[in-house]
């Protein structure tokens, strides 16, 4: 299918690995422009090179942290005018309700919520101005259904998602679009990371452990991250115009609901 985005530029935050590069490669495909961001310069260079070279697209590659006053300042100074911004950043680390304090917390906020807030509210007035734009967030299935051990993530991200249902109805008169995507389990370097947290606390292999969770999931496998860019590049489209404050759930079925 012709996306009918070839030309447009983006901003995709903490892209070098995962689900971020898998954004950052289906818009490039679909010969988007891009501006890439993760904090470690090395893997960040490759990925970029990757991806140019592959699609023939520009690809700046702005290495900051992109939860920090600081590093958003230098990404939004490179990026410019964008037409199309992913928010994405690294999710909190597991734990138990009851050790979390105030800065867990508010750190959890500035990285998955304050952050993704900040950029749309740098990025969308120029998307208005120029009446065009989409906006995807990566969020998580924890929205829909919550994750015990990630209740950092579980609280901060349902207040992205807050904000993002009002938000995108006041902006999108101005053709200009925000949704979020929300990911199940997908084979990464933060699934990895998971998946071996459990596998220490079980005495099990990693192995084990990622098959175990596999069980779970109606599709009995984990997602790729292929797919969820292929997802965000679809709403990223022409055809995605009429798709206004959605959260779309990637997750092999594993949220057992109705709706
Ligand atoms: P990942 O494979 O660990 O990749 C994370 C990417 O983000 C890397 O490129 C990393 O590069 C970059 N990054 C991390 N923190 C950053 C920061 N502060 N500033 C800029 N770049 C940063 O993670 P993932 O699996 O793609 O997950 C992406 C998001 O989806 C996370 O928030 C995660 O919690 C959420 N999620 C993932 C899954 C899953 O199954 N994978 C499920 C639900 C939700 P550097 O380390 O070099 O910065």
């Amino acid at each position: 299918m012709e996306l009918g985005i070839a030309g447009k530029r983006a901003l995709v935050c903490a892209s070098s690995k995962g689900l971020g590069r898998g954004c950052a490669e289906a818009l490039a495909g679909a010969g988007v422009d891009l501006v890439m961001n993760a904090r470690g310069a090395g893997a960040l260079e490759e990925a970029a090179e990757a991806i140019r070279a592959a699609n023939g697209v520009a690809v700046t590659a702005v290495a900051a942290d992109i939860t920090t006053e600081d590093g958003r300042a230098e990404v939004l100074a490179q990026a410019g005018d964008v037409d199309i911004l992913v928010t994405n950043a690294g999710g909190p680390p597991p734990g138990m309700w009851s050790d979390w304090g105030r800065e867990d917390f508010i750190k959890a906020l500035d990285a998955n919520m304050l952050t993704p807030i900040a950029l749309m509210k740098a990025l969308l007035p120029g998307m208005m101005d120029r009446g065009w734009g989409r906006v995807v967030n990566i969020t998580s299935q924890s929205v829909k259904s919550p994750i015990a051990v990630l209740g950092l993530s579980n609280s901060a991200r349902a207040g992205l998602t807050g904000y993002v249902a009002g938000t995108s109805r006041q902006v999108a008169p101005h053709g200009v679009t925000i949704n979020n995507l929300l990911p199940g389990i997908h084979d990464t370097d933060r699934a990895d990371a998971l998946d071996k947290g459990v596998a220490d606390k079980e005495g099990i292999t990693l192995e084990q452990a990622r098959a175990k969770r596999a069980e779970t999931i109606p599709a009995r496998r984990y997602g790729t991250a292929e797919e969820f860019g292929a997802m965000c590049a679809f709403l990223c489209s022409q055809h995605a115009g009429f798709v206004v404050g959605q959260n779309i759930l990637l997750d092999g079925g594993a949220v057992n609901a109705t709706l």
